[in-house]
C-alpha cells in the first residue's frame, strides 16, 4: 500500500547543490539510500534502486556522466542518453529524488581537488585505463558531500570498483555504509550495461563469448583444473574464436587485492575486459575451487 502510493508522487528533480540542500532538508532525519549512475538505465541499475527502496527512508539517484574519468579516446562523446526514460523508470519504481547536475556544477572553474586511490587501482581496468578511478573516487566523494546518504548502493559488475568505493569510504571515515548488489545479466548471459546500446547486432552475438568464456572456466574449475595461466588460455581461446574481438585483460586474483594468483584456491574473481568494435565491455564472475 505504501509503494502503491509512492509511485503517484512525482519524482523531485535538482540540477544544483543549493536545488538538492532544499529537497534534501525535507529529508531530515530520514535514513537516506543514494545510487550514482551515468544514466541510460536498465535493469542493472533498477536492481540497485530497488534494494535502497527496500532498505532506505528515502531514495536519491544521480545520473551524471562524468568527464574526468573518461581517457582521451574513449567514448566520452557516444555515451548513451536517455534521460525521459530514465526518469519515467526512477519515478514509477518510487525514486525520491533526481539529482542530475551540469557539468561546471560539478567542476566549476578553478578545480583543482582529486582522490586517489591507491593499489588496488593498479590491477583490472585502473591499469588499462589511467585516471579512470581518480575519476570514479573524485566524483562519488563529491556526490556523497552532496547528497549526504547513510546509504550507497554499487554494481559487482564493476567489481574493482566497488573495491576502490569501500576502500575509500574506510580510509576517509566515511560514515556510509556501501551495500554490493549483484551482477545482473540478460537473459541470454550478457553482462547488463548502457554500452551495450552501441553495440551492433553482430557485435551483440560476438558479446556473448564474455559471458560464456567465464561460464567455461567455472565448468573447468569444478573439473579440477586450478592453474589460471590454463584457465586464462581457455578464457581467451573462447573469445578469439569470435573475428574482432581485442581482449584487453584476462585476470585471475584475489577479490579483495585484486593482485593476480596463479593457483585457483578459495574464493577467486576471474574479470576480463574486451573490445568490441568501439565498445569496451567488462565481466566478471566469482568463484570457489
Ligand atoms: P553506470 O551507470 O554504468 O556508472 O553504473 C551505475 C551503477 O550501476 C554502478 O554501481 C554499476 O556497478 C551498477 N551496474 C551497472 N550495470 C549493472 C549490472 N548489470 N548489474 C548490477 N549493477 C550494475
Amino acid at each position: 500500500m505504501v509503494s502503491d502510493l509512492k509511485q503517484q508522487v512525482l519524482i523531485q528533480r535538482a540540477s544544483s547543490t543549493g536545488e538538492m540542500k532544499r529537497v534534501l532538508n525535507s529529508f531530515h532525519g530520514t535514513n537516506i539510500g543514494f545510487v550514482p549512475t551515468m544514466g541510460y538505465l536498465h535493469e542493472g541499475h533498477m536492481s540497485l534502486v530497488e534494494e535502497s527502496l527496500r532498505t532506505c527512508d528515502h531514495t536519491v539517484v544521480s545520473i551524471f556522466v562524468n568527464p574526468i574519468q573518461f581517457g582521451p579516446n574513449e567514448d566520452l562523446d557516444v555515451y548513451p542518453y536517455d534521460l525521459e526514460g530514465d526518469i519515467e523508470k526512477l519515478e514509477s519504481a518510487g525514486v525520491d529524488l533526481l539529482f542530475q547536475p551540469h557539468r561546471e556544477i560539478i567542476y566549476p572553474e578553478g578545480f583543482k581537488t582529486y582522490v586517489q586511490v591507491d593499489e588496488i587501482t593498479d590491477h583490472l581496468c585502473g591499469k588499462s585505463r589511467p585516471g579512470l578511478f581518480k575519476g570514479v573516487a573524485t566524483v562519488v566523494l563529491k556526490l556523497f558531500n552532496i547528497v549526504r546518504p547513510q546509504h550507497v548502493f554499487f554494481g559487482e559488475k564493476d567489481w574493482q570498483q566497488l573495491a576502490v568505493i569501500e576502500t575509500l569510504v574506510r580510509d576517509l571515515n566515511l560514515d556510509i555504509f556501501v551495500h554490493r548488489v549483484p551482477l545482473v545479466r540478460e537473459p541470454d548471459g550478457l553482462a547488463m550495461s548502457s554500452r551495450n546500446r552501441n553495440l551492433t547486432s553482430k557485435e551483440r552475438q560476438k558479446a556473448l563469448s564474455l559471458s560464456r568464456s567465464l561460464e567455461d572456466a567455472k565448468e573447468k574449475i569444478s573439473q579440477g583444473t586450478t592453474a589460471a595461466s590454463q584457465l586464462k588460455q581457455s578464457i581467451k581461446d573462447r573469445i578469439t574464436a569470435e573475428s574482432g574481438m581485442q581482449i584487453d585483460y584476462i585476470s585471475i586474483c584475489d577479490p579483495i587485492s585484486l593482485q593476480e594468483i596463479e593457483e585457483v584456491k578459495g574464493r577467486t574473481l576471474i574479470a576480463l575486459a574486451v573490445k568490441i568494435g568501439s565498445s569496451r565491455l567488462i565481466d566478471n564472475c566469482i568463484v570457489e575451487d
